[in-house]
């Protein structure tokens, strides 16, 4: 799945849109040669301005709706990003005034037309249509506010994931510079994608593998599963749910190098924390820098893992080394996730 967002159209504000209403009626009106009588010749060309006038707004308004999904039609890992961009409730009333704005200039239209074909006074019907002018552009004023909290909205939620949803995700954890991003570059042997979003400064990177033609994601958050909870903010927290819909598998990372920069106490303490909140997912524990770690240090959290019941992988993601059962033991968890999404697909017949 793509970003639901990709296909929003330009929001324009509420002056563009009436500037540019008013702008092609005043085109339509100039190019138009009735024929008959002056009061004719006044109902035809005010009946072309109104009807301009409203196709015009209604269908860059009727555009917004149907390129923008509703937000309870999204996957939950997009709502609850929705939410955390834009706030979910915002956007879904100021789609409603949107809907709102279209019914009420269908119905002005109407009325203002109905109005200038039964008048007889040329410049009564001018009146009429000026009349319809200021109606309509007053129910675009009102839904001001509306236009500009989607326009900006929209440039926020363009630049939302190239996160595939239909794989199953790996999540990295893990202090800063322990290898996060070392790791995933050598699982995934891509450059990974960096998507930027408002919660982290440093975007998220995203990359791939294949084994057995199946395809796995792993994702890397800088910024949000490499520091103690109490350190994070509401947007952040909000984040981490959406990884919590997103993830499968998390990979965490320790480094009992500690060139990191954080010493291992300080390590298995974020581990604690971390495995705590994500509780409901299988772990994946590794040592990494195995080439310039100290054996005392790697002891010491194979000793405090193993109170948990939890035996690491020693690797060293920057020279490849383990790498190959790191991805094994992936595959064997997330081998229940993976026939399953065989089995919808129909890569896998007769199961
Ligand atoms: P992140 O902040 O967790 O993503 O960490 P990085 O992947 O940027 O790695 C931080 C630093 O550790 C970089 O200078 C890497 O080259 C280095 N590094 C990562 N893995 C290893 C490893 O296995 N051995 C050694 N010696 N250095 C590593």
């Amino acid at each position: 799945m793509k970003n639901p967002f990709e296909k929003m159209p330009t929001i324009l504000l509420a002056d563009e849109l009436i500037d540019k209403a008013f702008r092609r009626a005043e085109k339509a009106a100039s190019a138009f040669n009735p024929r008959g009588s002056a009061v004719s010749k006044a109902r035809q060309r005010e009946e072309l301005r109104v009807r301009t006038v409203s196709n015009v707004i209604r269908d860059n308004l009727r555009k917004i709706l149907d390129r923008t999904p509703g937000a309870s039609t999204l996957p939950p890992f997009y709502q609850e990003l929705l939410d955390t961009l834009v706030d979910k409730k915002t956007f879904h009333k100021a789609l409603a005034s949107i809907n709102w704005a279209i019914k009420t200039i269908r119905t002005l239209e109407e009325r203002y037309v109905e109005k200038i074909r039964y008048s007889r006074d040329p410049k009564e019907i001018a009146q009429l249509r000026r009349q319809f002018y200021g109606r309509v552009a007053s129910v675009i004023k009102d839904i001001a506010d509306n236009l500009e909290y989607l326009n900006k909205a929209r440039d926020v939620l363009k630049d939302m994931p190239v996160i595939d949803l239909s794989l199953p995700t790996i999540v990295i954890a893990g202090h800063p510079n322990v290898g996060k991003s070392t790791l995933l570059r050598k699982l995934t042997n891509a450059k990974p994608e960096v998507a930027s979003y408002p919660f982290t400064t440093k975007g998220i990177n995203v990359g791939q593998f294949e084994e057995h033609w199946m395809k796995y994601q792993v994702i890397d958050t800088p910024g949000l599963l490499d520091r103690p909870l109490s350190e994070r903010n509401e947007i952040e927290k909000q984040a981490i749910l959406a990884l919590k819909h997103l993830g499968k598998l998390i990979i965490y990372i320790f480094d009992p190098s500690e060139y990191c920069g954080f010493p291992v106490e300080e390590q298995m303490h974020l581990f604690e924390e971390i495995y705590k909140e994500f509780g409901e997912f299988p772990f994946i524990v590794v040592l990494n820098k195995i080439d310039i770690a100290d054996e005392e240090k790697i002891k010491k959290i194979e000793e405090f893992l193993r109170a948990k019941g939890i035996e690491p992988l020693k690797i060293s993601a920057e020279k490849g080394i383990g790498i190959e059962k790191l991805k094994e033991r992936v595959i064997e968890i997330l081998k229940p996730d993976m026939e399953a999404i065989a089995r919808s697909t129909g890569k896998i017949e007769g199961e």
